[in-house]
């Protein structure tokens, strides 16, 4: 499988960062070993001084594709959960200011923590859903998916044209804005429409 990630996919977030609002979808990936599963520590990376949390919505793929368009994507996941997009900000900066690949600030172990995984319904539309992440027991991002630049369909659209899309794959749509610091001993827990679907603890 394969972890495929949007970047700045909310407006307010690329701000925050001083980014241009993207025309096209902003990827990039992450290898199986960076999944961090539910309940899992994730340990303190030794190589950065400046870890931060993006909370995003996660989709999992269901049926395996290639060129799909935007109006069969829907037919391609049938559940999504919330996870973090673990950063190192300080070498992802180097790397920007650089214009170097992003993979040792955005891709290295644990850095792609996922939640348990709920089915969309009528009541659950993937561009109608509320998420949240809580660090030690304070709300610190709250994030909206019909607020995202690029919807999911329209992201599956375009990264299926370079990537085949095969049965387990898990896109990480981007976070909202409010992103901050991670450090050692935080408890960061994940909230679909209220409902917690992970919690990492940070060693
Ligand atoms: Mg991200």
């Amino acid at each position: 499988m394969k972890i495929i990630c949007i970047g700045r996919n909310y407006a307010a977030h690329a701000k925050e960062l001083n980014n241009d609002v993207p025309t096209e979808p902003v990827i990039f990936l992450k290898p199986k070993t960076a999944l961090l599963l539910p309940e899992k520590h994730l340990y303190f990376p030794e190589f950065t001084d400046d870890l931060q949390y993006e909370c995003e919505l996660v989709v999992k793929i269901s049926k395996n594709g290639k060129y799909i368009q935007e109006k069969f994507a829907h037919k391609y996941y049938n559940s999504v959960s919330v996870g973090i997009d673990f950063t190192a900000r300080d070498l992802q900066q180097k790397q920007k200011e650089k214009g170097l690949p992003w993979e040792i600030a955005k891709a290295f172990d644990g850095s792609a923590a996922i939640g348990d995984f709920v089915p969309l319904s009528n009541e659950l539309k993937v561009q109608q859903l509320h998420f949240e992440l809580k660090k030690n027991d304070i709300t610190v991002q709250q994030g909206f998916t019909g607020d995202m630049i690029f919807a999911v369909n329209k992201i599956i659209e375009y990264v299926s044209q370079f990537f085949t899309l095969n049965i387990g794959d898990l896109i990480f749509t981007g976070t909202p804005s409010g992103v901050g610091a991670v450090n050692v001993y935080d408890k960061l827990e994940g909230f679909l429409e209220g409902q917690k679907l992970f919690e990492v603890n940070v060693r």
